[in-house]
């Protein structure tokens, strides 16, 4: 089954957070087969969007944490808050938090760690900037960022499921994607790089200007397991094909 993650960002408040997750599982509901679904409201509308998402199939994602469970640190929020208010999965590492946050790879590490250690499915973002990808180094710069953002959890041996999401810098938010071909070829060095890391299950996504006309080149491809979505994502009618498209790929 393909998974979609939905990340609005800081894009809804509450209420059109809750008015969304209405209409999406109105949307699901009404379709035959129907993806894996996760979204990824603010960190205010999360209660508020697990009470809508109560008893369906859609899981309840953050888009940040923060690594210690409890203590002085003002502002942040911890795994087991997000836990107590129904979180699945987080979203660590987005680029907006590495590039206007200054968030690092070590910072990543910490957090992919606590997410494990603490029960809460990973959605691990990595992906190269435009310079990384004019110079040629994609495949490099991605094989750094795995084994340094997993570097703590590998000493582990944790076996929980982790999903990475490969969101090319330059492909966010910019209306401009990556071609499926090389995303695959990439998706499929995650895939051996993780191997000898976790012993759980790994699902690579793609993210960077999806929408409903690009899906379909994507998950066709058999090395995507799913799709994180910004953009797109706010929009009911394109959100709603990304879903049918994604459950006729079956993959
Ligand atoms: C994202 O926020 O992770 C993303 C991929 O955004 P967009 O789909 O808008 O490019």
């Amino acid at each position: 089954m393909k998974t979609i993650v939905a990340n609005w960002k800081m894009n809804l408040g509450i209420r059109g957070s809750v008015a969304l997750t209405k209409q999406i599982l109105l949307a699901l509901k009404a379709q035959k087969m129907a993806p894996e679904v996760i979204v990824c409201p603010g960190y205010l509308a999360l209660s508020e969007v697990r009470k809508v998402i109560a008893h369906s199939r859609i899981s309840l994602g953050a888009q940040d944490m923060f690594w210690e469970t409890q203590g002085a640190f003002t502002g942040e929020v911890s795994p087991t808050e997000l836990k107590e208010v129904g979180v699945s999965h987080i979203l660590i590492g987005h680029s907006e938090r590495r590039n206007i946050l200054g968030e690092t790879n070590e910072m990543i590490a910490k957090k992919v760690l606590a997410a494990c250690s603490n029960g809460i499915v990973p959605i691990v973002c990595v992906g190269e900037s435009i310079e990384d990808h004019a110079a040629g180094i994609t495949i490099e710069t991605i094989k750094k960022q795995i084994q340094q953002v997993f570097s703590l959890v590998a000493e582990q041996g944790f076996t929980n499921p982790i999903y990475v999401a490969y969101e090319p810098v330059w492909a966010i938010g910019s209306g401009q994607s990556a071609d499926p071909k090389e995303v695959a070829k990439v998706h499929a060095v995650i895939r051996e790089e993780l191997r000898s890391v976790i012993t759980g299950s790994v699902s690579v996504l793609y993210g960077g200007s999806v929408d409903d006309s690009n899906a379909q080149s994507f998950l066709a491809e058999e090395d995507v397991d799913g799709l994180l979505v910004g953009g797109a994502s706010l929009k009911l009618r394109e959100l709603t094909e990304i879903f049918a498209i994604a459950a006729d790929n079956i993959g």
